[in-house]
């Protein structure tokens, strides 16, 4: 896993986001983070902790807690460790301008095995313990349209499941800081 091609996509004497070296992970339980991230278009980037980097999928339609809507998670470029940490506004003109809001944040743990042989064998079946987004999920890459990045989100069937719940509309503020979209954009 590298962190090169996040490097490359940045300029740090711009950007506050982290430099790539940043930490890593010395307390044991895998983290996982929900970044909402209002850039040329709103979507959410979801991140798990594996083998020292944060593996990233952004998520055009946002989780959701209802086990019928799957939604598409396409990978993207590994993130630093530190990047779970990361609210606020990437400056006009640097990749991903906009505002990025910490919308969820946690631990997780895979079901069975580890997490890098569950990504490495494309289904990722974890139980999220976060501040909005609880029980099990799975990612699982199903190479739509021939494109290796294509991943779908689902929610497993369980007590944290709920058919009718929009967790995106019903908890619109940061697991982190309570703030809305509006108030990290103008900080
Ligand atoms: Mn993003």
């Amino acid at each position: 896993m590298t962190l090169n091609e996040y490097e490359k996509k940045r300029d740090f004497a711009r950007t506050g986001e982290p430099k790539p070296e940043a930490g890593a992970n010395t307390r044991g339980q895998a983290v996982f983070v929900v970044q909402r991230h209002k850039s040329s278009r709103l979507h959410y980037d979801f991140r798990l902790e594996i083998g020292g980097v944060l593996k990233s999928w952004a998520i055009p339609k946002g989780p959701s807690v209802n086990p019928s809507q799957k939604r598409l998670a396409v990978m993207v470029e590994d993130h630093p460790y530190d990047y779970k940490d990361f609210e606020g506004v990437i400056p006009e003109g640097e990749y991903g301008a906009g505002t990025v809001m910490i919308w969820d944040e946690g631990t997780y743990a895979v079901v069975e095995g580890d997490a890098a042989a569950a990504l490495a064998a494309g289904v990722i079946k974890m139980v999220l313990d976060g501040k909005k987004l609880k029980g099990i999920f799975s990612l699982v890459q199903t190479r739509m349209g021939g494109k290796d990045e294509n991943w779908l989100l689902i929610k497993g069937k369980d007590d944290h499941a709920d058919r009718e719940e929009d967790i995106l509309q019903r908890k619109p503020d940061s697991a982190r800081t309570g703030r809305t979209m509006e108030e990290i954009t103008q900080q």
